[in-house]
């Protein structure tokens, strides 16, 4: 654009020189008269133009690679992840992003650590994989991290890529949070009432009888968290629901670029579904096989980078104020070994290793997802058992005793 207005002046100014005010050349008037073509010329410019750059944003930011090559990504709205596979399948036209518009994104600056920002994660596993026992777990424990492990009630111990009762019981044991993922990995949003009882209160029931207090519910495939029928009955029988796709949770659900919201009510005043709320607590599914897509892991460590780290902005003042929730599924010693076991969705345990390593190296501190609570008067989130002064909601939530509730 500089050289293109540029041009334009040193053009308009030559044949002005050249022709009709040749003359004028040497007049006193002519060095203010050029001087003011070149002002008007210059504003004028700023105005025509104003479209310019953003027309060249908008083309920077759409050449991005196609899922063929390319990393799986976000749309401007908040960034969020679309890793496509099992649990967002139902989400279509998605934009992908680069491993470079992830990097500038972040300023560059996405390996190390950042000032005094408090950097948090909450890892999470879906289904019920036994490889995530066989796999993650060690790795898990390395480092010290534990994971909130969603389960699908009904199948477990139905198969032996399946976990049983007792593998269960051990994760529990060393300071895993069970959660429920139903009874049958259903499409919530498809349901008869009769069978979203079953489903969700069912799955409540189930996991009770064999002493698992499951106080969230995980909506598999991220379907039924935008319908009233299905949240309501989630409210009855649940603390809280996690659903998807973003990035990062925010605490006073404010952060969402489209869906303005003031707080996490779970309706709007107009009736409908909030985007984040307690029963709709957003996540990033992540892995880099899958059914649909091939990715390869250093591919998918960028987007890991970016996702964790996204959070700085939203934490830079040393408050809790936005988590990045990252699912995992089931996990394969190798990515040549992918074979589908009914919407199978990977990531390569070297890949797992890396990206624990990472969070390890770089101080983040991991959070299991019932350390949320929720203050039903202000409509936020807070975070149990963390130094108040690292909370980000500490002035409404101050007053709550942490750490009790379900
Ligand atoms: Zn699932």
């Amino acid at each position: 654009m500089k050289i293109y207005r540029a041009t334009i002046i040193k053009s308009v100014c030559h044949r002005v020189n050249r022709t009709i005010l040749s003359n004028l050349k040497k007049s006193p008037y002519f060095q203010t008269f050029c001087s003011m073509s070149v002002v008007i010329t210059i504003v004028m410019m700023l105005v025509i133009g104003n479209s310019f750059p953003n027309m060249a944003l908008s083309r920077s930011l759409s050449q991005t690679p196609s899922s063929g090559g390319g990393i799986p990504g976000s749309s401007s709205r908040a960034s969020a992840p679309n890793i496509n596979g099992i649990h967002n399948q139902s989400s279509s036209a998605t934009p992908v992003y680069s491993s470079q518009a992830a990097s500038s994104i972040l300023g560059g600056n996405i390996s190390g650590r950042v000032g005094s920002s408090s950097k948090i994660v909450m890892i999470n596993f879906d289904d019920g994989y036994k490889s995530q026992l066989i796999y993650a777990k060690p790795i898990l424990d390395k480092y010290g991290f534990k994971a909130s492990f969603f389960i699908v009630c009904g199948k477990v111990a139905t198969q032996p890529y399946w976990m049983n009762w007792q593998d269960i019981a051990q994760l529990n044991k060393d300071g895993m949070d069970i959660e429920s993922h139903t009874m049958t990995h259903a499409h919530l949003n498809k349901l008869s009432t009769n069978a979203l009882t079953y489903e969700i209160g069912g799955s409540k029931q189930c996991f009770a009888s064999h002493g698992f207090n499951t106080t969230i519910l995980g909506y598999p495939l991220n379907l039924g968290s935008d319908k009233p029928s299905v949240v309501n009955l989630v409210a009855q029988y649940y603390n809280l629901g996690r659903s998807g796709t973003d990035p990062l949770m925010f605490l006073n659900c404010n952060g969402y670029a489209k869906d303005l919201q003031t707080d996490c009510s779970t309706y709007l005043a107009n009736g409908k579904l909030t985007h984040a709320n307690r029963y709709d607590i957003r996540s990033a599914s992540f892995y880099h096989i899958s059914n649909k897509h091939n990715f390869s892991p250093p591919e998918m460590f960028q987007v890991f980078l970016q996702i964790v780290n996204s959070q700085i902005p939203s934490n830079s003042n040393g408050k809790i104020n936005a988590i990045p929730i990252i699912v995992y599924h089931n996990l394969t010693t190798s990515i040549q070994d992918y074979t589908p076991i009914s919407h199978a969705s990977s990531t390569t345990v070297d890949l797992f290793a890396q990206e624990m390593k990472y969070l390890h190296d770089n101080g983040f501190k991991v959070l299991l997802l019932n350390q949320f609570g929720f203050d039903p008067t202000n409509n936020v989130f807070y975070i149990k058992n963390v130094p108040s002064s690292a909370n980000g909601n500490t002035t409404k939530a101050a007053t709550l005793i942490r750490g009790t509730s379900p």
